[in-house]
């Protein structure tokens, strides 16, 4: 049994209609002896049904989902539902705030912080939150993400792959329902300080996704995420369907591995060697560190283990050693 949180709601999670308050985190300052930190929290519920839970601002320099969640707390009314829609769009207020991808306050990643610890720092605070109030309400949960600051994506929705098939497959059922362009099931790792991943420990269908990337706002990664929320809606039967919304066929694509990750060898300056959606093979050149400090000094190449379509790339040209420079995807078989 979980210990329970310190964190206290105006919203009532059981009541009909539409409510629009905050999770208030206590964070006691100098300048606020009984201050709290005040995260958004929208809930959505009409009638019996399902629960839908959807969640942005994990990182807080992922501006596309946070966006759009802002937009369905506005626009989705109690009458359009049967059932409960929960949005968190800022889940890590502080880092959404400072339009970074950590906490200012504690340095958290909160996609690296589940299950959560109510008795350690705001971000872990928050993520035992959502893991042990907010996960337990929910039949399918969607957190959407972007590349953040330091990483440009081709817009996907995702899926991670767990031990658990009949979770698998009701994932990747949402995932098809949601009709992304590109959809990425990931294999490369089951860390479960991962939200998805934490939320299918709970047994639950866990979507993400990379709507956008470097910093900006993409409309088309708004766009992506406002229609795909609504088809998911749909497909759990809290919405009617939208036959004006039906999903494309998907590309269906999986990154296996680490073997298809590049990092910087050293650091320096990075020119990178392929754009976003570029077919690899095993040794081509994936960029070369620069070292504008030392003219003379050859350039430090990297090169792809694997093959495959270049999905993302760094964004910012100033790399340290083991920063992530850009990583592949491959088609899947259906
Ligand atoms: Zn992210």
């Amino acid at each position: 049994m979980s210990k329970p949180s310190h964190i206290w709601t105006d919203v009532d999670y059981e009541k009909s209609g539409k409510q629009v308050g905050w999770l208030h985190l206590p964070h006691s300052v100098t300048r606020s002896a009984y201050g709290t930190l005040m995260i958004p929290i929208a809930v959505i519920a009409n009638g019996r049904g399902p629960t839908a839970f959807f969640m942005a601002g994990n990182h807080g320099d992922e501006y596309e989902g946070q966006i759009a969640l802002a937009k369905l707390i506005r626009s989705l009314e109690p009458g359009e539902i049967q059932g409960r829609v929960i949005i968190l769009p800022a889940a890590n207020l502080p880092a959404a705030l400072d339009s970074a991808r950590v906490s200012p306050i504690d340095q958290g990643n909160l996609n690296r912080s589940f299950p959560g610890d109510p008795d350690a720092g705001p971000t872990l605070q928050i993520a035992h939150y959502i893991d042990s109030v907010l996960f337990p309400k929910a039949a399918l949960f969607h957190d959407f993400h972007s590349g953040g600051t330091s990483l440009d994506y081709i817009p996907f929705a995702s899926i991670h792959e767990g031990d658990d098939a009949a979770v698998n497959a009701k994932g990747l059922a949402a995932l098809r329902a949601f009709g992304a362009p590109l959809s990425v099931v990931w294999r490369s790792h089951r860390d479960l300080r991962f939200s998805p991943l934490a939320a299918m420990k709970h047994g639950i269908p866990a979507l993400g996704g990379e709507f956008g990337g470097a910093g900006r706002v993409a409309r088309s990664g708004i766009d992506l995420v406002s229609r795909g929320a609504r088809r998911l809606l749909a497909h759990l039967g809290i919405m009617p369907p939208d036959g004006n919304a039906a999903p494309a066929p998907t590309r269906l694509v999986s990154i296996p591995s680490q073997d298809y990750f590049v990092y910087a060898p050293e650091p320096g300056l990075f020119e990178p060697a392929v754009e976003l959606g570029d077919v690899v093979k095993p040794g081509q050149l994936c960029g070369e560190v620069h070292f504008v400090d030392n003219p003379g000094r050859a350039p430090v190449p990297c090169s792809f283990k694997a093959a495959g379509f270049v999905i993302c790339k760094r964004h910012l040209g100033r790399v340290e050693r083991g920063d992530c420079v850009a990583h592949l995807a491959i088609d899947t078989p259906d």
